[in-house]
């Protein structure tokens, strides 16, 4: 019998972000989960069939449930999460593939995760601070000739921007679809992204505002984040995976942080059809506190 939709979305939310895990092997200078003060990433994490059966209460919609981190393929049911889940909706997996290849090969069906959208399902970013090319690239390939559509993510981190031209001609000549990422956050003071508001991640003392979100955030907890900064700083959830009924909305909700966003909640950036302009957050009414 078919799960009850006991998960309501509004129609303008573009993507659903979880995140199975705050672990990573790596430690990136430029960690997005890392911006900003306040920063309380140490979630327990919940098993992979309380995942599942969330996954199959979400409306029916053209949303990829899309799996992250930190590292999500070091949650402890990675495998069978990707693999139950595609029995019944689209996966996408934010990786740096720092999992084991042969299990994932051997228990997921490419036929499955491979659909006709405008980006890969698996995106794998490339982070040369910690590991090299050609190490991302066999790895890539690997995948690729066992039928996975997979893409690698640079970011335009402007210590790295040789090292991206280079991945990007590397990648061309491998047949690896390479795609370049722009880099948020502070470089020597200056904020680099293009913003809606960005006074919004300045760092000033937080001022007051009305903020309208368009994602659906999850904690490794299974705590529901109206955005990336609640979420990051182990905030008040405004719901959870485990709630009977969960009705998210797009209105707009007083918050007193401005000043403390997360550059990917107000950063202008391409929706899952990949057409630019989208932003997650709408902000008005910004005011002292
Ligand atoms: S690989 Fe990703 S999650 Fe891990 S430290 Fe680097 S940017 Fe952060
Ligand atoms: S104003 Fe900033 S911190 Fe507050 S909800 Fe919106 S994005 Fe999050």
């Amino acid at each position: 019998m078919a799960s009850p939709k006991t998960v309501t979305i509004p129609e303008s939310f573009n993507y659903i972000g979880i995140f199975l895990t705050f672990r990573c092997p790596y430690h990136c200078s430029y960690c997005i989960n890392q911006y900003g003060s306040g920063i309380h990433l140490d979630y327990p994490e919940i098993s992979g069939t309380d995942w599942v059966n969330f996954f199959r209460r979400l409306p029916v919609n053209d949303i990829p449930v899309t799996l992250q981190g930190g590292e999500p393929g070091l949650h402890p049911n990675f495998f069978s999460i990707v693999r139950d889940t595609l029995e019944f909706h689209a996966v996408d997996i934010l990786t740096n593939l720092a999992f084991d290849l042969d299990r994932f090969i051997g228990e997921i069906d490419p036929a499955r995760i491979n659909r006709p959208a405008p980006y890969a399902p698996v995106r794998v970013s490339y982070h040369p601070e910690q590991f090299s090319l050609p190490v991302i690239t066999k790895k890539i390939l690997r995948l690729m000739n066992a039928g996975f559509r997979i893409g690698l993510y640079g970011v335009t981190h402007p210590d790295q921007l040789i090292l991206m031209e280079e991945a990007e001609k590397t990648c061309k000549t491998l047949g690896i679809d390479f795609r370049l990422k722009p880099f948020l956050g502070r470089h020597h003071g200056e904020l680099h992204g293009r913003y809606t508001h960005p006074d919004a991640c300045d760092g000033k003392p937080p001022r007051a505002c009305e903020c309208a979100t368009s994602e659906l955030l999850a904690a490794p907890d299974g705590s529901i984040h109206r955005c990336h900064t609640f979420c990051y700083r182990h905030l008040q959830p405004i719901a959870s995976i485990y709630d009977p009924q969960i009705a998210l909305t797009d209105d707009f909700i007083p918050c007193n942080l401005f000043g403390q966003c997360n550059p990917c909640d107000i950063k202008v950036k391409n929706n899952r059809f990949q057409q630019f302009g989208h932003v997650a957050t709408r902000i008005q009414n910004i005011h002292p506190l």
